[in-house]
């Protein structure tokens, strides 16, 4: 089975409306700059495993007022037992979402198919051109794949939430603006903003945050919160 390299039993935050679970799984492919779980991406054999028989006993107990399991990482998709692994989680009867970069298209129309996950987030991280995209990922990416993940998504009959980490220098207000047209209003698209704590590149900690003003302005401007999609749905 997978190893579980960090555990967290219980969170308000991750999963809107919902108590879950969140389980963090290593390795990426993807080597972002601002990334701030460097050690599950870089060297992942330096943290311990958890067990997760252990996990899914403390699951099970808390079963009546947990809603929801979160599967991050690292990214999740790169590892091919994951369809596997989320059947075991399936067994404790718990929503399972997944939080995924969409590299990974493949992986996603199985998962889906296979019911496996009840959601999906997905991060877009730059406007959908291969130099954009490279940038901020630190690799070359091919962003056919990227494109395709979020087709597979806004088509599913899953809750589906897109989401971008607003970056100072690399990802601002103009980006935004390319990303949100290119995925429409169809399904709610969320912001995240950079910090620089503990980043994947230590160059990255001498950067600036955004203020707190300019981030709501942000969320104001390009947020389509989850819930809205349906308001927007029906004024047309
Ligand atoms: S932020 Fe980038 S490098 Fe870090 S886990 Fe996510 S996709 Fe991978």
């Amino acid at each position: 089975m997978l190893p579980v390299k960090g555990f967290i039993q219980t969170s308000f935050l991750d999963w809107p409306g919902k108590l879950c679970s969140i389980l963090f799984l290593s390795g990426c492919g993807f080597r972002c700059p601002a990334c701030h779980n460097a050690d599950l991406v870089l060297k992942p054999d330096d943290l311990p495993d958890h067990s997760l028989d252990r996990i899914l006993a403390k699951i099970g107990k808390r079963n009546q007022w947990l809603d929801g399991i979160t599967v991050t990482g690292g990214e999740p998709t790169i590892n091919k037992r994951l369809p596997e692994f989320l059947q075991a989680l399936r067994a404790t009867q718990t929503a399972v979402k997944l939080d995924t970069n969409g590299s990974n298209p493949a992986m996603l129309t199985e998962l889906i198919r296979k019911r496996l996950v009840d959601a999906v987030y997905m991060d877009v991280k730059a406007p959908l051109n291969r130099k954009d995209y490279s940038t901020v990922a630190g690799v070359p990416v091919d962003v056919r794949l990227i494109k395709r993940s979020i087709e597979i998504l806004r088509n599913s009959d899953i809750e589906v939430v897109f989401r971008t980490t607003a970056i100072p220098g690399l990802v601002e207000e103009p980006q935004l603006r390319e990303i949100k047209n290119y995925l429409g209003v169809g399904r709610p698209f969320i912001l995240q903003f950079f910090r620089n704590k503990r980043t994947l590149d230590p160059s990255f900690a001498e950067i600036p945050e955004f203020p707190a003003a300019r981030a709501d302005a942000m969320r104001a401007e390009f947020e389509i919160r989850p819930g809205a999609t349906e308001i927007l749905a029906r004024t047309g």
